[in-house]
């Protein structure tokens, strides 16, 4: 095992498996995905930290805790399909990709988009897309899962219209200090929602920006 190997390993038992999480298909995702390539080569060492860190442009990927915690609470299945809004570093969509059938990302910030659409390169179910995710993304749509990993005030009606019946939406809501929120669509489609805890998150930029 290298050094990144064993930080990637201490960081799921003290980090992920000590706080609750262990669905095995999660660990076995976050396993497989090398943090350490997803972040700045100067915060490189600290890729497995407890926290989040800067990405460039005032973004942030999130911490690890958070990224077990929002795909655990997904429910996601092999044959799904994932909208996720804000690509970031790709990390996230790197562990749904895993996990799902097919990841659609959207990303408002066109170096990050970029950036991320190369590293994700070897990804091939995940589909790259430069834009602002209030719209969601309708040409793909339905879709059985939806992520925020920004977060807006409220919950856009559009992303809320991409989901299938019984299908899942997770995501940091409000406008300061947020809250994890995951809403389910009933058959009947009446929304269901769920408070998971508090968060912070980087606000979700606004439709005219
Ligand atoms: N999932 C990411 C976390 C990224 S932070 C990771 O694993 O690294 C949130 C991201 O959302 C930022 O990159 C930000 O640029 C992007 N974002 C913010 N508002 C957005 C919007 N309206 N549409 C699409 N992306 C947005």
């Amino acid at each position: 095992m290298d050094s990144d190997q064993m930080s990637l390993e201490r960081m799921l038992k003290h980090q992920i498996i000590a706080r609750g999480i262990d669905n095995p298909r999660v660990l076995e995702a976050m396993r497989a995905v090398p943090r350490h390539l997803f972040v700045p080569e100067s915060l490189r060492d600290q890729a497995y930290e407890d926290y989040p860190l800067p990405i460039g442009y005032g973004q942030t990927i999130s911490q690890p805790y958070i990224v077990a915690l929002m795909t655990d609470i997904l429910k996601l299945e092999k044959h799904h399909k994932v909208l996720e809004i804000g690509t970031g570093s790709g990390y996230q969509s790197a562990i749904l990709s895993l996990l799902a059938s097919r990841v659609i990302t959207i990303e408002h910030k066109e170096t990050l988009w970029k950036k991320a659409k190369d590293r994700l390169n070897s990804y091939p179910n995940i589909l790259c897309i430069y834009g602002n995710g209030y719209e969601g993304y309708p040409l793909e749509a339905p879709y059985d899962r939806i992520l925020l990993t920004a977060a807006p005030p409220n919950i856009p009606q559009a992303l809320l219209d991409q989901l299938t019946p019984k299908g899942i939406l997770v995501a940091p809501v409000g406008e300061f200090h947020q809250k994890l929120v995951r809403i389910t669509k009933e058959q009947n489609n009446q929304l269901h929602e769920e408070y998971i805890c508090d968060v912070i998150f980087v606000p979700m930029i606004p439709e005219k920006e």
